[in-house]
């Protein structure tokens, strides 16, 4: 198999797509700087390259999404990164958003729910590149206790309420960022902080919309 492509056209449309990101309000220079090395076109189907670096969401197998460009530099602007920081993401879809998070120096660990899904995207990973992100076939609603805790966790799908076992398994003086809410139209972007006494708070951060986080694998 041809080693996946990533040329200067692609590489000028991820320029102005970042641009783009950051007239919209993103602001840390490290998300962004990551978002400019992941060839987001190499993670949507042959057919449907030219969309990739539009500022869109885009359908993809098993009835999900790879999230809007946007979204995903906002929810990882919220994780306030630091290198070496372990991280758990809760819906590893298309494994855009993992790959951005591995950009910035984290040890990505994600979890998806579709057989089908997982595999693809682990050869994705595979195949571009990406082989220190740790991707695991199961429901995330149980997070990966083995390897817990967690410096930061990642929600990128819709959940009514913060799942229990997430928050054990967030360490103190970490942060878990989630769409929350139980509307299907939207939620509200929300991070939750652990202190150091193990003591939660959170904080909210306006609206999104997410596909629904469902228990159980498929
Ligand atoms: N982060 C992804 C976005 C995927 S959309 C990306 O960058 O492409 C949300 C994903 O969460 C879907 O793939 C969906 O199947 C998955 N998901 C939903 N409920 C889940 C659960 N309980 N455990 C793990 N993954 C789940």
């Amino acid at each position: 198999m041809p080693a996946p492509e990533d040329n200067y056209r692609q590489k000028g449309l991820r320029k102005k797509l970042i641009d783009e990101l950051r007239q919209k309000g993103i602001q840390s220079e490290e998300v962004l700087n990551a978002m400019l090395r992941v060839p987001r076109h190499l993670f949507l189907d042959k057919a449907f390259e030219s969309w990739a670096y539009k500022d869109n969401a885009f359908p993809i197998d098993c009835e999900q999404t790879i999230s809007q460009p946007y979204t995903v530099a906002f929810q990882t602007e919220l994780l306030q990164l630091k290198p070496r920081d372990k991280v758990l993401e809760i819906g590893l879809g298309s494994g855009y958003q993992a790959s951005v998070l591995f950009e910035m120096g984290a040890k990505v660990y994600s979890i998806e729910r579709f057989k089908a899904l997982h595999d693809q995207t682990a050869a994705r990973l595979r195949e571009i590149g990406y082989i220190g992100i740790r991707t695991f076939y199961g429901d995330g609603f149980m997070g990966l206790p083995a390897f817990a805790p967690f410096d930061r966790i990642l929600i990128t799908a819709a959940v009514p309420e913060i799942p229990q076992a997430l928050i054990e398994q967030l360490a103190n003086g970490g942060l878990m960022v989630l769409p929350l809410g139980s509307s299907q139209q939207f939620q509200i972007m929300t991070r939750v902080s652990k202190d150091e006494q193990g003591r939660i708070t959170s904080q909210q951060f306006g609206n999104f919309r997410f596909v629904p986080m469902l228990p159980g694998k498929v």
